[in-house]
């Protein structure tokens, strides 16, 4: 059966009619003016729409236009745009845009895409999103989402997004040319994210070839309808990544874009936030929380949040543990979010009483989160593996670090005391592991352990929408964990 475009992309006008609408297309919309199109532009990339739209309007508020924005140097542009991301090569940009506009096109934004690209910080994909939100005239705006999504549907075969606007232009009906990456960014975002897709609930499911699409495992419930709802759910995921700095060097930004939390969890993040690079530190479109060991290069945690947290609570009030960095919890409405980085108890088991009292004082604290009447999200790298379906070998671990009875009995009550394990709540078989060690090629050969988790409060199961653990996301000797989560 032909894929039929415009079917597909009429479902997705309705679809997505209850999303948020992006910034710039608002600016467009609210204003007219290609200047103003062309500086939100600028700054709306890798930043959440709502950063962007508070730093456009004090921004604007002072440099309405291109000849007001002459008058303002680098630091105070940094200053009026920042959190957004990059603001520092941001700024730089503006700063040099005025002169350029005055030179090259008589102070006014030019309208061709060739003449666009030549601005500083304006990429193909900008300018043609300047061209279609401020101009009104048709241009296709090719980002990943749209690239990656026209090629799930075999829409288009190509390796590339320059390669995919060029067939788009030859094929897709000019009607759809400006709204298109509005629609498939919303989409991409929501429904048919970068990994795990909801393929299972979303609209377009009998319509989709999923050409190259893991779909994800999971249980379908009979809310899913509801769930593919953008604001219904917040995919949460936890990460050990064994030193920060090491995985800001191989393409940390990429690799969460892809991931595409709402929430995301890391552990031994072996770092203080000065030594990270400002694209780590300050995470385009998040906040961003860091509770660091006081000993350097050691353990640590970060949490990175689309939603900024109500409140914050570093450590659980035990200077053995805080001093550590281990326990970081971000408050929300209706739930905390606790990130942990439990001890290992190490090879010679010198650290078990150690990591025993942690479990039982993380255990309290818990507890004392629940008793505030909010759901408790608990996850992180807990060192340990349950039971023997958790890892590869376990006759040859009895009694070793991270399986020996002791932790494997605090598990036992922690969970006899109604605490869910997330992904056994799904899944019962044996070999889905979440930790391999560097050495004898075992994450080649699949020889590791399920030691980290996602774990709810007993009052919330409802509140689970799925979760699984993605095996194949390198960069660590851990693999990422993800919770769906239901929220109001
Ligand atoms: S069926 Fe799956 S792959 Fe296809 S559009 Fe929907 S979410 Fe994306």
């Amino acid at each position: 059966m032909p894929f039929d475009i415009e079917q597909v992309l009429q479902i997705l006008e309705q679809e997505v009619q209850s999303y948020q609408v992006p910034v710039v297309d608002l600016i467009a919309v609210q204003t007219h003016d290609p200047f103003k199109v062309l500086v939100a532009t600028i700054l709306s990339a890798r930043t959440r729409d709502e950063v962007t739209a508070t730093a456009a309007a004090r921004l604007f508020a002072k440099a309405p236009t291109s000849h007001a924005l002459a008058a303002l140097d680098e630091n105070t542009l940094q200053r009026l745009i920042f959190p957004v991301g990059f603001y520092k090569s941001k700024a730089k940009y503006l700063a040099a845009l005025p002169a350029i506009l005055d030179q090259e096109f008589g102070g006014q934004v030019p309208e061709e895409i060739e003449q666009l690209i030549t601005l500083p910080g304006v990429g193909r994909k900008t300018a043609n999103l300047v061209r279609a939100q401020g101009f009104g005239k048709h241009a296709i705006c090719v980002d990943t989402h749209v690239h990656r999504i026209m090629n799930i549907w075999g829409y288009v075969q190509t390796a590339t997004p320059l390669q995919t606007e060029m067939a788009l232009r030859d094929k897709l009906p000019p009607q759809y040319w400006i709204r298109v990456n509005s629609l498939l960014v919303a989409f991409g975002q929501g429904t048919c994210r970068p990994i795990g897709p909801h393929c299972e609930i979303c609209l377009l499911r009998s319509l989709c070839p999923q050409i190259g699409v893991t779909p994800r495992k999971r249980n379908p419930t009979r809310s899913d309808k509801q769930d593919a709802k953008q604001a219904g759910i917040k995919r949460m995921i936890s990460w050990n990544v064994n030193g920060l700095r090491a995985v800001a060097k191989n393409g940390f930004s990429e690799i969460v874009q892809d991931l595409a939390p709402d929430i995301l969890a890391l552990q031994e993040i072996k770092a203080l936030p000065e030594q990270l690079p400002d694209s780590v530190r300050e995470l385009a479109g998040f906040t961003c929380y860091f509770y660091p060991a006081l000993k350097k290069g050691y353990s640590g945690v970060a949490i990175y949040s689309r939603q900024t947290a109500d409140k914050v609570y570093y450590g659980i009030g035990d200077r053995r543990f805080d001093d550590e960095g281990r326990v970081l919890t971000l408050e929300f409405g209706d739930f905390y979010f606790v990130n942990c980085y439990f001890p290992n108890s190490r090879h010679d088991l010198s650290r078990l009483e150690l990591k025993q009292e942690f479990n039982r004082a993380v255990q309290g604290f818990i507890e004392g989160l629940v008793a505030n009447n909010k759901s408790v999200v608990i996850c992180g790298d807990f060192n340990v593996a349950h039971t023997e379906k958790d890892l590869a070998n376990p006759a040859a671990n009895v009694n070793n670090a991270g399986f020996t009875p002791e932790e494997r009995q605090w598990m036992d009550a922690y969970i006899a005391g109604g605490w869910i394990d997330t992904f056994r709540h799904y899944n019962q078989e044996p070999g889905h592991y979440s930790w391999w060690s560097y050495r004898s090629r075992a994450r080649e050969r699949n020889i590791g352990w399920r030691i980290d988790y996602f774990f709810v409060d007993p009052a919330s199961r409802a509140r689970i929408v799925s979760a699984e653990i993605l095996a194949d996301v390198q960069g660590s000797d851990h693999c990422p964990v993800v919770l769906d989560f239901r929220v109001p």
